[in-house]
């Protein structure tokens, strides 16, 4: 299975060529992950998708790779939710959603697929319901990842992503071997625009109010696992993988 595939099918929206060769052996897991920016919700995404064999389709990294087109190459909507981002405020719903709609495919994907950022909103949720409603797929479950705020602050201000591939590092916690650099690629690591203070005391604002509730909306589903993401990230990884057995 082709991970540059899995990216370039979400990322740009394009037919997904991308059909994995192998089916995950457990069959395919569908899962949303839930959790206030830099509670290291990206980093279980990669280690589930390592593991589960899904794909990773995060919203926001749609978003970022739009960052690097021509701004000719972008529409209007695409234009002005890159505002929205810039200032750490959520995207409209409408624009995600159009967005969501386009890449439908990869949510057929026979993988399955692990949502890392969407739905952000409960009229989101709505509509993921209907959506995949409308495609027969049912969600396996949704793992919502808890951490006390202070915490929460002192994971942002040392995350970096890598330009190249988009890995996930942290200057103390998860520290690349050479500074600044891509393990996996060679990349150049940079602090996402978004991960500035301003930024990021406006995210947890929105997240409070916005995303919060979604907790509940699918706790109501009985689809919701809340998991503590305290620890290192193989902890948290460990944790995740003993509740998700619970489901099987
Ligand atoms: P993330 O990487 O998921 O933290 O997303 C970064 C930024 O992209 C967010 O702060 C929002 O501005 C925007 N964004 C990503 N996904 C969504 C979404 N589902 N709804 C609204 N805005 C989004």
């Amino acid at each position: 299975m082709s991970t540059s595939h899995h990216r370039s099918a979400w990322l740009k929206g394009q037919d997904p060529n991308c059909c994995p060769s192998s089916l995950p052996p457990q069959g395919p897991y569908r899962l949303i992950l839930l959790g206030a920016p830099g509670v290291g919700k990206g980093t279980q995404a990669e280690l589930l998708c390592q593991r589960l064999g899904t794909c990773h389709l995060s919203t926001g990294d749609v978003f970022r790779a739009a960052k690097n087109l021509d701004p000719a190459q972008r529409s209007p909507a695409l234009t002005a939710a890159l505002d929205f981002m810039r200032r750490g405020e959520l995207v409209p719903d409408e624009t995600v959603l159009a967005m969501v709609r386009e890449r439908v495919a990869c949510l057929r994907c026979p993988g399955g697929f692990l949502l890392d950022g969407f739905p952000r909103t409960v009229a989101q949720a709505d509509a993921l319901e209907s959506i995949l409603a409308g495609e027969q797929l049912k969600l396996d479950a949704v793992l919502s990842y808890d951490l006390p705020i202070d915490q929460i602050v002192a994971r942002l201000s040392g995350r970096r992503t890598c330009a190249g591939c988009k890995a996930v590092f942290h200057v103390a916690t998860r520290p690349p071997k050479t500074e600044s650099v891509c393990d996996h690629c060679g990349g150049k690591l940079y602090q996402r625009e978004d991960d500035r203070p301003e930024a990021v005391r406006v995210r947890m604002e929105t997240y409070e109010k916005s995303t919060a509730p979604l907790v509940e909306f699918y706790r109501h589903r009985d689809l919701l696992i809340s998991i503590p993401a305290h620890g290192t990230p193989e902890e948290i990884f460990q944790r995740t993988l003993q509740v998700l057995a619970t489901r099987r």
